[in-house]
């Protein structure tokens, strides 16, 4: 079993129930069982501002599935809750499961990049990461979470919203 963090992220057609119903899919995936989740937080968005603010959240995994299996199963959720992928980069969107950390692993290919590319810039995937984690804890690549806790931009706007019930069953 490996241990994987999941940012999920949602602005569209109530966020709040988007990340509800999505902590309840990761929950019944195959060979997998859902750890912990972080509390949600209100994020402004990436990208264009012309859309409404996120709503986002960490979960931690632990899984038997391959990478690139889970990130079908991530895709099949995000498909099932109404995802339309569009042209325009950090456009909205009903639910985005990204894998940010996927065990000790290095991938990067046209599928896959992890550690998520961009993560060392969000706050939104941070700071619920680092409700999850050690404080001292250390990347694959060798990064400490706490030194991109430090240098990462500040959201002023960014809110720690409620912890969702976990449900594991
Ligand atoms: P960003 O990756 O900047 O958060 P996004 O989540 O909006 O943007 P998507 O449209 O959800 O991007 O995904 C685009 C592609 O990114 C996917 O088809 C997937 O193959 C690829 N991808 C690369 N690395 C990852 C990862 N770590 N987690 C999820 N998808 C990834
Ligand atoms: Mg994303
Ligand atoms: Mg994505």
């Amino acid at each position: 079993m490996e241990t994987v963090y999941i940012g999920l992220g949602s602005n569209l057609a109530e966020p709040v129930q988007q990340l509800d119903a999505a902590l309840a899919a990761l929950a019944k995936l195959p060979n997998t069982h859902l750890l912990a989740t972080s509390a949600y937080y209100s994020s402004a968005p990436l990208g264009p501002s012309d859309q409404p603010r996120y709503t986002n959240a960490v979960a931690e995994l632990e899984t038997n599935l391959a990478p690139h299996d889970l990130l079908d199963h991530l895709q099949a959720i995000e498909l099932s809750q109404g995802r339309q992928r569009k042209a325009e980069r950090w456009g909205p969107r009903t639910l985005d499961l990204d894998i940010i950390l996927f065990g000790l692993r290095l991938l990067d290919d046209e599928r896959l990049h992890v550690p998520h590319y961009h993560m060392h810039a969000r706050p939104f995937v941070l700071l619920p990461l680092a409700e999850l984690c050690p404080a001292d804890f250390q990347l694959a690549d060798g990064r400490l979470l706490a030194d991109l806790l430090k240098q990462c931009p500040v959201d002023p706007t960014l809110q720690r919203l409620h912890t969702p019930q976990l449900c594991t069953i």
